[in-house]
């Protein structure tokens, strides 16, 4: 059988039950109901879900009910962030993939949708296209997070940081974005890290950027803090790697 998709540390897997049967306690029920019903046997809640796995129908308990929504919720940011340029064709394929009825790890030709937007990446370098690059360096983040490279997207995802940042010294165009932020605090294994990066998000700099009027002294601050707690490579590194040299 195919291996489970784990996308953004949710792993998209067989939950709750096919059958008549509740979750909780395990008796069976006298029909598969449509809706949130509670068992006759043991008192708990039974609640109807569709997981993303395979689409089908499902019995679960309320915290398995969180878990399959949280599953629905990280498939959707991977097929946004994948999806989202029209030019992008390994991504366009991914994002239709991951709406087939079965999702599977194998499914997915992740060499070459990584190829692809390193590809990208490197010409919007080339051609100095700040936005678009940004753009292309968050998809090749979201990829390379989805298959497994936790430190390339780490890497990545804050250069995308430091972009926006730069960004940010234009106005009226925002600084640091909370979204991005909290993507890069997802890649980050250790949980300290990622509530610095939190705090970052919360400061009051970066609510700042958000109102279209950025104060550069205090988002450079917060994005130092950021890179400290990240240990990312500097931006030019960064970008070298990403291109420029090979
Ligand atoms: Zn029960």
């Amino acid at each position: 059988m195919d291996a489970p998709l784990h996308i953004y540390g949710v792993e998209l897997g067989l939950i709750g039950k096919l059958e008549a049967v509740c979750p909780h306690c395990e008796s069976s029920l006298p029909k598969f109901p449509v809706r949130k019903t509670a068992c006759r046997a043991c008192g708990g809640i039974n609640y109807v879900r569709t997981r993303p796995f395979d689409r089908k129908r499902v019995l679960v308990t309320a915290s398995e009910a969180e878990e399959v929504e949280a599953m629905w919720s990280a498939l959707k940011r991977l097929r946004d962030a994948i999806g989202m340029d029209p030019s992008f064709t390994a991504g366009k394929e991914a994002a239709t993939a991951l709406r087939q009825p079965k999702l599977s790890s194998t499914s997915l030709d992740w060499e070459r949708l990584l190829d692809e937007a390193l590809n990208k990446v490197r010409h919007h370098l080339g051609a100095r296209q700040v936005g678009l690059l940004r753009n292309a360096v968050s998809v090749l983040a979201e990829i390379s997070f989805a298959c497994g490279k936790r430190d390339d997207a780490l890497r990545l995802g804050t250069l995308v940081l430091a972009l926006d940042n730069a960004q940010g010294f234009n106005p009226p165009r925002a600084g640091l974005v909370p979204g991005m932020l909290r993507r890069v605090a997802s890649y980050i294994d250790d949980p300290d890290w990622a509530d610095i990066l939190m705090k970052a998000r919360e400061s009051s700099a970066v609510v700042a950027g958000l109102g279209g009027r950025s104060n550069p002294a205090a988002v450079t601050s917060a994005l130092k803090a950021t890179y400290a707690a990240a240990r990312s490579q500097s931006v030019r590194t960064l970008a070298a790697n990403c291109g420029e040299g090979r």
